[in-house]
């Protein structure tokens, strides 16, 4: 084990598409950059697994009905001034991918890129393509397998940022000076039992950012993908659309649950009412014992092109079977809040891509989380550029600097196998009790377990580097839950991504609501509510 200490003018924690971006930005203004990745750049993020569908304003689709499209999905609590910039910059993201090399292509309302193999999983082409480009820059220096534990401010509990504490797999520790750290961490969705993210991507930044005092927005608004498999030992992958003509879904009595429960079109439900329909999958389940994609009755030549023809991998003869589906989680809502330049309430901390508030509001519209990280991504890279060079170097005062082994804390010894049926415990609990159907009752006793767990691995001791990464997941996932938890509490009504079965009132399709949350942890709570 090593202690190193380095200097910087920007670090990005994360490597997904808008840390990248983020980088790539920082770079092209003319600073030096640090970027730390969990994973290797690119991948281990679910940039790498997403569909690669950008939304936008196209030839065919105006801003306004972009806009229109994106608040009735976000129930209008979408923040209004952000939405409207990211609608008028949205091919500029566009223009900026081909820039790069990236093949992408317009499809009436949307973006879609499009791999030079057709079996190439979109996400996976465009994080290779954004690969080469980030290791080859000059400016930017990269470290991978590499978690960010904590960012460091010059005050003692306040200030502007100086840096990061940073370990590697090999238990290396990295003290680095900065002046402008962004944050590119992903939401957090991997934290519950059934979820189609990166099993990395448990809400580290939503930890970090709650550690230093920010305010957590709109938590509990956590996006079910209505269409993941559920077949037993196939894993829980989400069947991406568009789904083909002839594509049926039908309960386990073989009804057609789009004609029973008057849906518009399964493809128009899945970008536009992911909530409704995951909620009509779950009550059907419980009803009727299952819900089934069937693809046997599409044409044969749809078999040959994506998205089916990516079904090959799949151990499951989809042609002639219908495949049992569930929901899974998929995406979060909630997160911090940022200004025009991509800056936190704290002077010179950035945040880019998932783990931004703001532009979805109670449910995203299918395609813009991508469009949001490129664009969050270059404005929080060129913010963090201005502010490296507008505030000078950063230095991590030496009382800050950690230099302490990752083995020895003085706490109780636990083994792998014990942290890893917490982890399990963890991801049992988000989906039993913070899932897409929630009462008071369950939420109050998924938060009691949670702070049972939260005690025991506060006073943990790791021996090993994989041990205290393993730990460092349940910090994360338990932070980030807890604020699902609480949130999910103060939101006494049904606006979207999930139901509160024990709000009488019918859901709304309005709501000007924001949950807002502050770490402050005690017996009774990890989080209090913020009035600001
Ligand atoms: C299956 C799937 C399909 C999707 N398809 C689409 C789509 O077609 N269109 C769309 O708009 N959206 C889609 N989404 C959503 C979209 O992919 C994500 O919201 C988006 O990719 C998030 O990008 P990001 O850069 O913010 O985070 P990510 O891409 O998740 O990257 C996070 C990065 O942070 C790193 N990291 C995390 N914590 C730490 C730490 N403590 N220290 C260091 N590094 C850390 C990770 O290793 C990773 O590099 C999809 C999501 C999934 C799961």
């Amino acid at each position: 084990m090593s202690i190193r200490t380095l200097s910087t003018d920007v670090v990005v924690a994360g490597a997904g598409l808008a840390g990248i971006t983020a980088a790539l930005e920082a770079a092209r203004s003319g600073v030096d950059v640090v970027v730390l990745s969990l994973a290797p750049v690119g991948f281990g993020s679910n940039s790498a697994l997403s569909n690669g569908v950008f939304a936008g304003p196209t030839s065919t689709y105006t801003i306004e009905a972009y806009i229109a499209d994106t608040l009735k999905a976000g129930g209008f609590l979408n923040d209004e001034g952000y939405l409207r910039r990211v609608a008028s910059k949205a091919l500029t993201a566009v223009e900026w991918l081909r820039s790069l090399g990236v093949n992408i292509v317009e499809e009436s309302d949307h973006y879609r890129v499009s791999p030079d193999r057709k079996t190439q999983p979109p996400g996976s082409y465009l994080m290779s393509v954004l690969r080469k480009r980030l290791t080859a820059y000059p400016r930017i220096r990269v470290f991978e397998r590499t978690l960010v534990k904590k960012v460091l401010l010059d005050g003692e509990t306040s200030g502007s940022v100086c840096g990061v504490v940073a370990f590697n797999r090999s238990g290396d520790v990295l003290n680095i000076s900065a002046s402008s750290v962004i944050l590119a961490t992903g939401g957090g969705a991997a934290l519950y039992k059934r979820s189609d993210n990166h099993k990395a991507i448990v809400g580290y930044g939503y930890a970090l950012a709650a550690a230093l005092g920010l305010v957590l927005y709109d938590m509990e608004l956590v996006q079910f993908y209505p269409i993941a498999l559920a077949e037993p030992g196939l894993p829980a992958l989400m069947l991406a659309p568009p789904h083909p003509p002839g594509t049926m879904l039908r309960n386990s009595k073989g009804v057609d649950l789009i004609e029973k429960y008057g849906l518009e079109q399964l493809n128009k439900a899945v970008r536009f009412q992911r909530d409704r329909l995951s909620l009509i999958i779950v009550e059907e389940t419980s009803k009727n014992g299952g819900v089934y994609i069937d693809y046997t009755g599409v044409p044969s030549s749809f078999w040959e092109i994506p998205p089916l023809c990516r079904l090959a991998r799949i151990r499951h003869d989809f042609r002639r079977t219908p495949a049992r589906i569930l929901p899974v989680a998929h995406f979060f809502m909630g997160g911090v809040k940022v200004d025009e330049q991509g800056m936190t309430a704290i002077p010179g901390l950035f945040a880019c891509g998932e783990l931004v508030w703001g532009l979805h509001g109670a449910n995203r519209r299918g395609g813009n989380a991508l469009t949001e990280c490129v664009l969050s991504g270059m404005w929080a890279g060129r913010g963090a550029a201005r502010w490296a060079v507008s505030s000078g170097t950063s230095k991590i005062s030496s009382e800050k600097m950690c230099r302490a082994s990752i083995c020895r804390n003085g706490g109780i010894p636990a083994t792998e196998d014990k942290l890893t049926r917490i982890k399990r415990e963890i991801r049992n609990i988000a989906w039993d009790y913070a899932g897409i159907c929630r009462s008071e009752d369950l939420l109050l006793r998924g938060k009691n377990k949670l702070l049972e767990l939260f005690d025991y691995i506060s006073r943990v001791e790791v021996n090993d580097s994989e041990n205290f990464f393993l730990l460092e997941d349940l910090k994360a996932s338990v932070i980030t839950l807890s604020a699902v938890i609480e949130g999910s509490l103060i939101r006494r009504e049904n606006i979207g991504s999930f139901r509160r079965a024990d709000i009488e009132n019918p859901p709304l399709s309005r709501s000007e609501f924001h949950s807002r949350l502050v770490y402050e942890p005690s017996n009774e709570s990890l989080f209090s509510r913020s009035g600001r």
